[in-house]
């Protein structure tokens, strides 16, 4: 039997963003439910609203109306229970690659030696156990994320939001990469939303498929992937 409870659940939400220059309806009446464990793909182009539903889950932004719910609880504002990862790696450069991996541990004031122990096999496990003690610019791009995923990873958090974390990437570097990351993901167990405008990406690493309409933004059709 499923979990009765979704991990993450958004009812019938509507966003608009209120600018100067007037009101940006960017999401409206979108509802989805996530399984724990479960991998679920948000595709959608650009500006269609994938990142606004991100930062809702993530308690950044507060729907207009509707609820995020994060374990059948309301959602009042940012939890380490949720990771984030952008498209840009937001790596410091004058931080060395695990110092880099260490940042959220250290925000959230965990035990430094856990910590690190923790964060050194996470960097070993992606292969770059030979890099903890370099610098953000003598990597490559695929690594810069393998390394962004470590210190998302780091304080283990049960959600992992995605916001089309291999745009940037290359073709071969983003085929390879996320094929790993679909594999480390589903080892931990974690509840991951992606979002992209990349089809093929969604389909290559989700359960199941969310395709969204233009903006405002709501759910236009879903499609479970079995192989
Ligand atoms: P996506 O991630 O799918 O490209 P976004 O969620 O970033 O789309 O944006 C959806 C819409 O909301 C876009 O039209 C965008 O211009 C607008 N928007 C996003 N963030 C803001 C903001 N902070 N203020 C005003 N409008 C915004
Ligand atoms: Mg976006």
């Amino acid at each position: 039997m499923a979990n009765p409870i979704p991990k993450v659940e958004l009812r019938n939400i509507d966003l608009r963003y209120f600018t100067l220059d007037g009101e940006t309806e960017a999401v409206s009446g979108f509802s989805l439910a996530v399984s724990p464990g479960e991998f679920v793909a948000i595709v959608g182009q650009s500006g269609c609203g994938k990142s606004t539903l991100l930062s809702l889950i993530a308690g950044i932004l507060e729907p207009t109306n509707g609820d995020v719910l994060v374990d059948g609880s309301s959602v009042e504002g940012p939890s380490p229970i949720c990771g984030y990862m952008l498209q840009h790696d937001h790596l410091f450069e004058w931080r060395s690659i695990l110092d880099n991996v260490l940042l959220g541990a250290e925000i959230q004031g965990h035990d430094r030696v856990t910590a690190r122990t923790r964060a050194e096999s996470l960097l070993r496990g992606y292969g770059l156990g030979d890099f903890m003690a370099h610098f953000p610019h003598q990597l490559s791009g695929g690594m810069r994320q393998r390394a962004a995923l470590a210190r998302t990873l780091c304080t283990n958090p049960e959600i992992l939001l995605l916001d089309e974390p291999f745009s940037a990437l290359d073709f071969q570097t983003r085929l390879a990469l996320s094929d790993e990351v679909s594999a480390i993901l589903r080892r931990e167990g974690k509840t991951v939303i992606l979002v992209t405008h990349d089809i093929s990406e969604a389909v290559s690493m989700a359960d199941r498929v969310i395709v969204m309409s233009k903006r405002p933004g709501h759910v236009k059709a879903v499609h479970d992937i079995v192989f």
